[in-house]
């Protein structure tokens, strides 16, 4: 069974500043937003629900920033 993968929508906190661009965009509904211990929301992706379509990436602001 083949399956777009599930892309990666940051590796470091600094790379996400909880904007929720990418929660209010995913067609799937596969993002949640989940609070660290610091009450900061960062995006979670449910791999079941993902399709692997990136749109979430591509509405990122700060991945949009480092592919300039
Ligand atoms: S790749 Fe597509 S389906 Fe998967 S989390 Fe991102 S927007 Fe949602
Ligand atoms: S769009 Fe980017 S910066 Fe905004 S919540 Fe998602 S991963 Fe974080």
């Amino acid at each position: 069974m083949s399956k777009e993968k599930t892309p990666v929508l940051y590796s470091r906190k600094e790379e996400c500043c909880g904007c929720t661009a990418c929660y209010a965009v995913c067609p799937q509904s596969a993002i949640s937003m989940k609070e660290d211990e610091e009450g900061f929301e960062y995006p979670q992706i449910d791999e079941n629900k993902c399709v692997g379509c990136c749109i979430c990436l591509k509405v990122c602001p700060l991945k949009a920033e480092n592919t300039r």
